[in-house]
């Protein structure tokens, strides 16, 4: 044992130059990532078996080790390529603010003498007015991710579900309830999961028709789909913005529906909710104000390094029912918000500080802006494919997100691998109406046309691949 606090406390004194190692590391990562292979090929990686170390001297060692055996097989997911799934790259300012959300280390769990929880209040002020929801409507939490906002959606959904019947959940447990009906039209597979997580389980969705050729719901079938139930809690699943269609649910309509018929409206916005920011998209986003629940990403549009999504509710006290915990020692009184009374995690990292360095840093204007150029750069991409006597567009463009296929080659799984095979751009498998396609996404602040212009030509380049 005898080293152990002794590096520790050597690291600590030499800190200043550790950490300067450490940017220097980092920067060049970042000047670096334009010429990076998008994906690296992990055959000249170690396998990472060897055993955990007796004793260590320092990490300085560590961040030789880490510079030989990690950084060369890294990816280059933040950088301006690498446009699968919806990947959010991480701007100056978000990585700062990370950085020193790790250094100063405070929790926002409690206010606790630390002005952590009222940062994370104003950050989540701005991100309300980012969006342009009412302040005094709306309030929340950050959360590691969508996936964790929506799971908050369904079990503050569940709370709502037990108090009209007079049920408390968070006190006698959802096995208290009768059977909830979730309906929705084009859920997300995390939506999905955080059903099984909230023990309603993974196939309980009633399925609403979409809009033909669409991902959004079709009101009148949802209108339809309520009408034949009975009065009781329901919970409806509505999409401001669908991972391949990009499409938006009419969320007025829905309001509506679900104000007449005691339903919960839970709204997974986790990119989409970026079209406030834009103002030919805005109105897509129509009646999002009027929802229960909200979930968004800050990891994938706001371009914040992981793990970061937001929650906001307009039923806060439902929300701290299910959160709530008590313990003499977690008692406080002070006026900021104790965020483990509504998250997850009780003890929380300072995760709103990089969102607040953002906005601090750019602004309004500077997070619509990466937006729009995302935009710009899909419709580009989307009228070159449209062009193309190799490549076919599947769906007309709308936001951020391409859906097309390969016309030389029927199987596209080996059009995507001879793709993401020149190493210029990572993109990932998708399908529209059944029909299996590749799917890109636009979401880093990095990429510029120059970028879509080397797609362009990885994409040439595949298709002579293909034969
Ligand atoms: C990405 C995404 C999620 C899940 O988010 P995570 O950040 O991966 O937890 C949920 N819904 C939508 C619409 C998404 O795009």
């Amino acid at each position: 044992m005898k080293n152990h606090p002794t590096a520790m406390r050597q690291d600590h004194a030499e800190f200043g130059a550790l950490l300067q190692q450490v940017c220097d590391v980092a920067a060049t990562f970042h000047e670096g990532i334009a010429e990076r292979i998008v994906t690296t090929d992990l055959s000249t990686a170690g396998d990472m078996t060897d055993a955990l170390p007796d004793t260590g001297d320092g990490a300085g060692t560590a961040l030789k080790r880490f510079a030989k055996e990690i950084e060369p097989h890294l990816s280059g997911s933040v950088g301006p390529r690498y446009l699968a799934f919806v990947t959010g790259g991480a701007t100056p300012a978000a990585i700062a603010g990370d950085w020193l959300a790790a250094a100063c280390d405070n929790s926002a769990s409690m206010a606790a003498g630390s002005i952590a929880n009222r940062v994370t209040r104003q950050t989540l002020d701005w991100m309300l007015q980012l969006f342009d929801l009412p302040g005094d409507t709306f309030d929340g939490c950050f959360t590691s991710g969508a996936t964790a906002s929506n799971l908050l959606g369904i079990l503050t959904a569940r709370e709502f579900c037990g108090a009209t019947l007079g049920i408390d959940v968070a006190a006698n447990g959802a096995m208290a309830l009768p059977a909830i009906p979730v309906l929705s039209a084009c859920p997300h597979a995390s939506m999905i999961k955080a059903l099984s997580i909230a023990g309603f389980g993974r196939e309980c969705v009633i399925p609403i028709d979409r809009v033909p050729g669409t991902e959004a719901m079709d009101p009148d079938a949802l209108a339809r789909a309520l009408g034949g139930l009975g009065s009781g809690p329901k919970i409806v699943v509505a999409s401001a913005g669908t991972v391949t269609g990009t499409d938006f649910d009419d969320l007025n309509a829905i309001a509506d529906l679900c104000a007449a018929n005691g339903a919960w409206l839970h709204v997974d916005g986790a990119f989409g909710i970026f079209a406030r920011c834009l103002p030919e998209r805005v109105d897509w986003t129509k009646g999002l104000e009027r929802a229960d629940s909200i979930t968004g990403d800050s990891h994938k549009w706001l371009n914040v390094p992981y793990d970061s999504g937001f929650f906001f509710t307009r039923h806060l006290a439902l929300l701290e029912r299910v959160c709530s915990l008590g313990a003499a020692y977690l008692v406080t009184d002070e006026a900021d918000p104790a965020y483990m009374l509504r998250g997850i995690e009780s003890s929380q990292r300072f995760r709103a500080l990089p969102a607040w360095m953002t906005l601090a840093a750019y602004g309004r204007e500077g997070v619509a802006e990466v937006a729009q150029n995302n935009c710009g750069q899909a419709t580009r991409l989307g009228a070159w494919l449209e062009g193309s006597a190799d490549w076919e567009l599947m769906k007309p463009v709308k936001l951020n997100v391409i859906v097309f296929r390969s016309a030389k080659t029927d199987d596209q799984s080996v059009a995507l691998a001879a793709l993401n095979a020149t190493g210029k751009v990572f993109a990932s498998p998708g399908a529209w109406d059944g029909v299996p396609g590749i799917r890109i996404c636009f979401s880093n602040w990095m990429t510029t046309d120059e970028d879509v212009a080397i797609v362009e030509e990885a994409l040439e380049a595949a298709a002579a691949a293909i034969g």
